[in-house]
């Protein structure tokens, strides 16, 4: 078999990915997602192979996953954990849907709407577009003067996609975020700290081995079933009491900053993932 390999950049992830399927006898053809043109028709595409989509743009992902599943390639993750996963409003979504533990969160549509809302529910609160990473552009807003501030510019600038605010509970962390990686299962995790209350290591933040304990392990199996997450990251909020959330799941792992530090081998369980799926 061959396993298909749609990226942006071919960064440390893909190439680790690629080695590590060669290293169980697949052939891996990478297709860069800026030459792919794709006819929106359910013929075959090259040789019908599974597909890992690695793409690092949330719509190239989105819409390439989709039109390979129609034409019948194995697509990981699927198009349906894409689209949820891409977009914080929805992951929440699904996540409230499935009963996982979340901070809670509400999505408004105009500025008023929205302060009044944060003022009822008390400051601070965290607003961050619902398509982003690396912790662009996450706020926490600890007044209703930067309210009304985040919000002006949450409705003014950008276009019509970009007008949805979504405003979650601020978690007062104790230093630090949780990762869980599941891999079909959740197969081990990282500790980020940081001084900062943004943890993302794209920020700075610091990676830590953690040893997941069975209850962070299967909330975030829950969770990742929750968006049909079949290879994701579970981003976990734990408050200074102890109380776990999930805050986020990502479709596309990265690691390349913290496999170093976690000593899980992801690209192997990754491409271990794969051949269990084709069998
Ligand atoms: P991104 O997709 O950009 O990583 P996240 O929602 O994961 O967006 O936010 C980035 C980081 O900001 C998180 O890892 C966490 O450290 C912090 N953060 C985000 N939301 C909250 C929140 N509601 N309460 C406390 N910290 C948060
Ligand atoms: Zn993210
Ligand atoms: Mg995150």
């Amino acid at each position: 078999h061959e396993v298909h390999l749609v990226y942006t950049r071919l960064r440390t992830e893909e190439r680790m990915l690629a080695d590590a399927l060669r290293a169980r006898g697949f052939g891996v053809r990478t297709h860069a997602d800026s030459e792919l043109v794709l006819p929106l028709s359910r013929e075959r595409w090259q040789d019908g192979g599974p597909v890992l989509m690695r793409s690092m743009s949330f719509t190239r992902a989105r819409y390439l996953a989709s039109i390979l599943e129609v034409k019948g390639s194995r697509v990981l993750n699927t198009a349906q954990c894409i689209a949820t996963c891409g977009d914080k409003a929805l992951t929440t979504l699904a996540l409230a849907r499935a009963e996982v533990p979340i901070p809670w969160a509400f999505v408004g549509f105009e500025e008023e709407a929205c302060v009044a809302q944060m003022q009822e529910r008390g400051f601070p609160v965290v607003t961050k577009p619902v398509l982003g990473s690396w912790g662009r552009m996450v706020a926490r807003v600890d007044g209703v003067h930067a309210a009304e501030g985040m919000m002006s510019m949450r409705f003014e600038m950008g276009g019509a996609q970009d007008h949805v605010a979504l405003v979650q509970q601020y978690i007062d962390k104790p230093g630090y975020d949780l990762r869980v990686y599941v891999i079909g299962k959740a197969v081990g995790g990282m500790r980020r700290r940081s001084e900062h209350w943004v943890t993302n290591t794209a920020r700075g933040a610091v990676p830590e081995r953690y040893e997941v304990p069975e209850s962070h392990a299967r909330l975030a199996e829950q969770a990742a079933r929750a968006v049909g997450g079949e290879l994701v990251a579970v981003d976990l909020l734990e408050t200074r009491t102890g109380e776990v959330m999930v805050n986020e799941i990502n479709h596309c792992v990265e690691f390349a900053r913290s496999i170093e530090f976690t000593g899980i081998p992801l690209p192997e369980l990754m491409a271990d993932y794969v051949r269990e799926t084709l069998r």
